[in-house]
C-alpha cells in the first residue's frame, strides 16, 4: 500500500465537454470583442472557434497573444460565475474506495478548475489538490509539481502512479520523471508512447496496483 496516486481531472475523472457551452460562453463572447481590435472580425471569430476546442495556452501561443490579451482573458475567467452541472464518470466510485494516498493535479484557470472540483465533490476524495494555472507567471507546469511532490513526500518514483488522459501533459511529464504512467482512454483514444499502462475503466487500476 505504498503506492501514491496522482490524478488528472479533465477527461480523466469527468467528461470536460459535459460542462456545455453555457457556463463559459459569456467569457468567449466578451473576449471576441476584445480580439476584434487586433485581429479583425473574421480572424477573431476563427480564434474563438479554436478556443472552444483547444487549451487557451496553445491558442495564445499560436496567435501570439500579448500581455493585455492574456490578462484580459484571465480577468474574464475570474469574474465569471460558474454554475456547473457536472458528474464524475460512473466508475470513479472505484477510485474513491482505493486505500492508497491520492492527490489531484489539474491544469487550467484556477477559478474554473476550482468550480469543477467543488461541483464534482472532489475536495473530500483527495489528500491534496494542486492547480497548474495556465496564466501563472511562475508556472512550473505539471512536471514541476510532480517533482515537488516527490521531494516533499520523499517517495521513490517506482511507487508513484500518474493517472490521466493527456499524452502531452501528465503522461509525458510522468514518463520523463520515471514514474508509472496510466493512460485513461475513456473515449477510445489511441495508446500513447508515454503510457506504461492503458485503461478505459477504473476497475483496471486494481490489478495494476496489486502488482507490487
Ligand atoms: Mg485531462
Amino acid at each position: 500500500m505504498n503506492e501514491f496516486l496522482i490524478f488528472d481531472m479533465d477527461d480523466t475523472i469527468f467528461e470536460t465537454k459535459s460542462i456545455g457551452e453555457e457556463p463559459v460562453k459569456p467569457i468567449l463572447d466578451k473576449f471576441e470583442h476584445l480580439l476584434i481590435h487586433r485581429f479583425g472580425t473574421e480572424l477573431a471569430k476563427e480564434i474563438v472557434a479554436k478556443l472552444w476546442k483547444y487549451p487557451f495556452d496553445v491558442i495564445a501561443d499560436t496567435y501570439k497573444f500579448d500581455e493585455y490579451q492574456n490578462s484580459e482573458f484571465a480577468r474574464l475567467v475570474n469574474e465569471n460565475e460558474y454554475n456547473l452541472k457536472v458528474q464524475p464518470f460512473e466508475d470513479f466510485n472505484l477510485v474513491k474506495n482505493l486505500k492508497q494516498e491520492k492527490v489531484l493535479v489539474t491544469t487550467g484557470f484556477s477559478k474554473l478548475q476550482n468550480a469543477k472540483i467543488q461541483h464534482l465533490g472532489l475536495e473530500k476524495e483527495f489528500n491534496k489538490i494542486y492547480i497548474d494555472d495556465i496564466l501563472d507567471p511562475k508556472r512550473i507546469f505539471k512536471k514541476g509539481i510532480f517533482k515537488n511532490i516527490l521531494l516533499d513526500k520523499n517517495i521513490k518514483p517506482e511507487f508513484v502512479y500518474i493517472v490521466g488522459d493527456n499524452p502531452h501533459s501528465e503522461l509525458k511529464a510522468g514518463f520523463e520523471l520515471g514514474l508509472n504512467t496510466i493512460q485513461v482512454a475513456k473515449f477510445g483514444q489511441k495508446r500513447s508512447e508515454y503510457a506504461n499502462y492503458y485503461i478505459s475503466n477504473f476497475k483496471e487500476l486494481i490489478p495494476i496496483l496489486a502488482v507490487k
